[in-house]
């Protein structure tokens, strides 16, 4: 270290204090990164490597690479995205008065949890880090999103299991900081990494002590802000180590995180990563977009509280009828009145986001555009009240109590700031005339100054009589007085000659000298002053960051509800009836994702009818694309929608609530994955069977698919068994399944019934009618189907061929026979039909050779 320059010192030692992030060190207009840093840097953001001292031997050079201060963000954000941290290391002296080497400190670390730019972030999506710690009692994990202040905490016995994962995928953050006990749990890392994308910390053991962790909670959350039970030392321990980490890394005012929520089992239906992906609550299956999802559909919200509100909403849905009418009749007062919502969103446009302007603004981080965004924004909840007061709903009502414009803050910042400000705070220019006596009077010097300027030059001319003479000003040799060559001769005794150019000649006066004295310390003092104006209303205004977070989490609601409303309207939905019966009982349900795609044909809606009695488990069978599928997610989102307070697609709905919602799809055989999808098939239906209770609802999709006939068909019966049985579970259960066999446990299992989704045959084609009714399919349709897809007319005619074979043989029989065997046994005979069924199931026609085609005939013919 000896031999290093001073800054390279002052570098080096910023470098070992944050050995884990990329250091921006500030050089003037630059962040510089060096060493490791800018070989990594220079490959991740593609910038040119150079190196500093090009007289030494290579080996001795130091690495580095640099981006402009003014367009770092980007560049940040980049890094960010990727995963790494980035620490911000300022320059906190001006350069030119620096004596010696510039002071430097870091004064942020940017981490992907805490990212706060709008640039950097999803506007209609929450930006949380978590931490997690644990120990052999329990676990505590608290969850905070700094962009907007929420913050919420909550604790799980033991390893908290299926429970955390839930809570962790339904926050979805972006960063974790775990204890070193949580740390050493490979499941709960693999899960954060690989299943969320999310960057992990070990945060040790110190930040989360017990008593650390309670003086940093009670300082940050005054009494009353803190939801969290005495008692619950998990929770506590989880949201003192996040805030330590916080404070570690942001380095400034946090008080906007104001309020610690506090999450008890309970309160929200509890929703497994699977079920959130299948149902397709807010990306799709196959592409992981918006479109296409049930977000897609119901999201009409115009702020970005609302946008962000609105998912929090769909992946929460409520579990008591009371809360859950409260939103509904909030939708109701809304749903009826188009023209009301039509101006409702007019006036919740031009609200913007409150929630981040407050943060950035508490943060230290806004500019004057954030004020009189804010200013902006507050202005128009006079209005929103106004038309909220004709609605009767309590949620409504209450909700517009909480409306609060802050009208002398509002006042103040008009008055303060000019109503389009420059980008910049450090520039001057935006503080409104009237508002400062001393801002006025040096603007007046310095218009004055322009006037002075003009009489200087004016008089000059007649006194010299150059009539091209020109007063100009640049940065280096401030004002001065231009000749041009052909009037050199003409130059008085008292010009001072500063510079020379090709055509001309540049003088000062000592009166240009006095002049410029005046004019440029009054522009230092005017920005200064500006700057110092726009702190103290920034921190008026930081004051009341409570009462600002309180209208902003108002307009989210209105929003979502009034965004609601108008689907119903657009879409016909209806108003569900909610209560806490075992029944769910929908009246021409539709699917509110695949009635919206339908191009050409229209939907065709269908009944339900669940309860814990004759109606506890279905079983759905019918030909592959019959709608089984669809039909089955349609209850699932039906049931979701109608809890979360939404109206839902169908002529009429009662829903007795459910405690959760369980999806699980059959994988598909697919060969080359085999085994492994199988696993994940069987993985999932075993937590189902340990978590569903007997208020759950069950979506089983082709459950058993994965594996051979035989085995698949009695896993398949064993798990229906087990969700039928009310002893042991008994829950009201959506069973699809190509097993025809399976259709004969109705009348031996009692609740059991059999639905199909009714075909027709008609000539040789099939005509999907996609109605639901009673009784088991009749046939498969497979070569329909298989016809429907394209393939070729001979070897479709040679299936129909071998079909009516084996029927003649009386290998393939109906389900009823198959019935009346008895306990659906089945017996050796059916086992080579079975067998060449499920051989033949998995030929790919369109692939094989004529020889092929023979073998596989003849193979067929072995097994029968
Ligand atoms: P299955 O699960 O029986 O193979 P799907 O549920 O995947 O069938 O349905 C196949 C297609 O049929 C869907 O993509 C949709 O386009 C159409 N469909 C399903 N149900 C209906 C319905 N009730 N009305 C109109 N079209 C439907």
């Amino acid at each position: 270290m000896a031999e290093l320059t001073p800054m390279r010192r002052q570098y080096k030692e910023m470098k070992e204090l944050h050995p884990d992030c990329i250091l921006f060190f500030r050089l003037g207009d630059f962040y510089e990164m060096f060493d490791e840093d800018a070989l990594l840097a220079s490959k991740e953001l593609e910038l040119t490597l150079t190196t500093r001292d090009r007289g030494k031997p290579e080996e001795e050079r130091t690495p580095m690479c640099g981006v402009p201060y003014h367009s770092a963000d980007a560049y940040v954000a980049r890094l960010i995205s990727k995963g790494y941290k980035v620490a911000i290391c300022e320059q906190m002296e001006d350069p030119a008065l620096a004596k010696g080497l510039v002071e430097r400190e870091v004064v942020r670390i940017v981490t992907p949890g805490t990212v706060i730019d709008s640039n950097m972030l999803e506007e209609g999506r929450n930006n949380y880090i978590c931490a997690i710690c644990r120990d052999a009692q329990g676990t505590g994990v608290c969850f905070c999103d700094i962009s907007t202040g929420e913050c919420t905490a909550a604790s799980f016995a033991g390893d908290g299991g299926e429970h955390l994962y839930n809570e962790l995928g339904r926050f979805s953050p972006r960063e974790a900081v775990l204890s070193d006990e949580a740390w050493s749990d490979p499941a709960l890392l693999a899960f954060l990494r690989q299943r969320l994308e999310c960057r992990c910390e070990n945060g040790g053991g110190e930040r989360f002590r017990p008593e650390r962790a309670r003086k940093l909670v009670n300082d940050q959350f005054p009494e009353g802000a803190r939801a969290l039970p005495e008692g619950d030392g998990h929770a506590l321990q989880a949201a003192g180590g996040l805030l330590s980490y916080l404070y570690e890394t942001q380095k400034t005012d946090l008080s906007h995180i104001s309020a610690l929520g506090y999450q008890t089992t309970g309160q929200y239906m509890e929703l497994d990563l699977t079920a959130r992906r299948t149902l397709e609550l807010t990306a799709t299956m196959r592409s992981g977009e918006k479109r296409g999802s049930l977000l897609w559909v119901l999201d009409k919200t115009k702020t970005p509280m609302g946008h962000r509100l609105i998912r929090a909403w769909m992946e929460r849905p409520l579990l008591s009828p009371a809360a859950i009418t409260r939103r509904l009749s909030a939708v109701e007062d809304l749903a009826g009145d188009a023209v009301g919502r039509e101006e409702l969103a007019l006036c919740l446009k031009e609200v913007g986001d409150l929630e981040r302007l407050i943060g950035r603004i508490v943060y230290g981080a806004a500019g004057c555009r954030d004020l009189v965004a804010l200013a902006a924004g507050l202005g128009r909840l006079p209005r929103l009240r106004e038309l909220l007061a004709p609605y009767p709903s309590a949620l409504l009502a209450s909700l517009r109590e909480e409306l609060d414009d802050l009208e002398p803050l509002r006042a103040l910042i008009g008055a303060a700031v000019v109503d389009e400000p420059p980008f910049s705070v450090r520039e001057g220019g935006f503080i409104r005339a009237g508002y400062n006596a001393d801002v006025d009077r040096l603007r007046d010097v310095m218009v004055n100054g322009k006037g002075m300027v003009a009489a200087i030059e004016t008089r000059e001319k007649e006194r010299t009589g150059i009539k091209s003479l020109k007063v100009g000003y640049n940065k280096v040799f401030g004002y001065y007085i231009e000749v041009s060559k052909s009037y050199y001769d003409q130059v008085p005794e008292d010009y001072i000659r500063k510079q020379t150019l090709s055509g001309c000649e540049r003088y000062i006066t000592q009166e240009l000298k006095d002049m410029e004295h005046t004019i440029l310390s009054a522009q230092d003092k005017i920005t200064a002053l500006e700057y110092e104006l726009f702190c103290a209303v920034r921190e008026q205004t930081a004051a009341q960051v409570g009462r600002i977070q309180r209208s902003a989490a108002a307009v989210g609601q209105v929003d979502v509800l009034a965004s609601f409303a108008a689907v119903a309207d657009e879409q016909n939905y209806c108003k569900p009836e909610v209560d806490l019966s075992d029944t769910v009982e929908i009246t021409e349900g539709r699917h509110p994702v695949v009635e919206r795609m339908l191009k050409t044909s229209l939907f065709v809606p269908n009944d339900t009818r669940m309860d814990s009695r004759e109606n506890l488990v279905a079983i759905l069978t019918g030909p592959n694309m019959a709608g089984k599928s669809t039909y089955m997610r349609q209850v699932a989102l039906i049931v979701l929608m109608a809890q979360m307070g939404c109206f839902v697609p169908a002529r009429r709905a009662r829903i007795g609530v459910v405690d959760r919602v369980f999806t699980r799809i059959g994988a598909s055989d697919d060969l080359s994955a085999g085994q492994s999808t199988f696993m994940v098939e069987m993985t999932e239906v075993a937590e189902l069977l340990k978590n569903a209770t007997s208020k759950s609802l069950l979506i089983l999709d082709e459950i058993g698919r994965g594996t051979s006939t035989y085995d698949g068909m009695s896993i398949a019966r064993a798990v229906l068994e087990h969700c039928a049985d009310r002893r042991r579970l008994g829950a009201k259960t959506l069973f699809a399944t190509h097993y025809h066999e399976l259709t004969c446990l109705e009348g031996q299992i009692p609740g059991v019934k059999n639905y199909n989704i009714a075909a027709k045959k008609k000539k040789d084609d099939i005509l999907f009618l996609r109605k639901i009714v009673r009784g088991g399919a009749d046939q498969s349709y497979g070569i329909e189907v298989a016809k429907l897809a394209g393939v070729p007319d001979r070897v479709i005619q040679r299936a129909r061929e071998i079909l009516s074979e084996l029927e003649r043989d009386g290998c393939v029989r109906g389900a009823a026979e198959a019935a009346a065997d008895g306990d659906g046994q089945v017996s050796l005979l059916d086992l080579g039909a079975s067998q060449a069924a499920e051989r033949l199931r998995r030929v790919e026609v369109d692939t094989m050779t004529p020889i092929e085609a023979m073998n596989l005939l003849f193979e067929l013919k072995q097994l029968l």
